[in-house]
């Protein structure tokens, strides 16, 4: 498993049918990002909008391009007119202004709302309980954005017990809101969970979409 294209590859043989590869290449340049494309990768995943209005620009028309860490709110602008899916909604001020971008696109944004079931505090995601409050209130319900389902991620643990609790809580919380709340729909339909080190926990926790850098890419070196 050498070189980025044996990775995609072999990871397009190895990932359930059920489950949508995101390759995360947030700080990877984009002759490795080709590189992927060119052994059958579609979906790309990046955490900067900079960053990902760039490669927008200078790479193929058709991939998909997924933002997948936290997202500022004055940000949204730059990327509303092609993003493809928005992992982390993480509060309401955050979706109404990508329904707003939206609309000034002439766009529907899929997006998901971000969960936070891991130990560490984190500014990002909500807790299950504000989650629910937040369907429960109708907060989704905005033109221009539809939630297609929840993201979360893990603890940065060792402890496998714990982070399989962690996406199954994730997992359970899934299926609750997807029962009250789209129960006549199969729009919601989307798990985003699993990253290099915990996707087979996560794959067996319900994940539909995993997101893989480090095991596709290598190392990210942080300028
Ligand atoms: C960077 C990042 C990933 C990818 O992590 P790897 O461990 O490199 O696979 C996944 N999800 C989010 C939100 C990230 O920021």
């Amino acid at each position: 498993m050498n070189t980025i294209a044996q990775r995609i590859t072999h990871l397009h043989h190895t990932l359930p049918t059920s489950v949508q590869l995101v390759a995360v290449s947030k700080f990877h340049p984009c002759e490795e990002l080709l590189e992927a494309y060119n052994a059958g990768q579609r979906v790309f995943g990046e955490s900067q909008v900079q960053e990902l209005v760039s490669k927008q620009a200078t790479l193929p028309a058709d991939i998909q391009w997924h933002f997948i860490g936290h997202l500022q709110t004055n940000k949204v602008k730059y990327i509303a007119p092609f993003v493809t899916l928005i992992h982390a909604i993480d509060s309401e001020r955050l979706l109404a202004e990508v329904s707003k971008q939206a609309l000034r696109c002439g766009r529907t944004i899929d997006c998901l709302v971000q969960v936070h079931v891991a130990q560490e505090d984190s500014k990002y995601g909500f807790p299950p309980e504000e989650c629910r409050a937040f369907f429960a209130r109708g907060a989704h319900q905005l033109p221009g954005v539809r939630i297609v389902g929840l993201m979360c991620m893990a603890s940065f643990i060792e402890d496998e017990v714990q982070i399989a609790r962690e996406f199954d809580t994730a997992n359970q919380l899934f299926e609750e809101i997807k029962q009250q709340h789209f129960a006549h729909e199969d729009t919601f339909n989307t798990k985003s969970w699993g990253m290099s080190d915990d996707h087979p926990i996560a794959i067996a926790h319900g994940s539909t979409m995993v997101r893989i850098g480090t095991t596709i890419f290598g190392e990210r070196t942080y300028t």
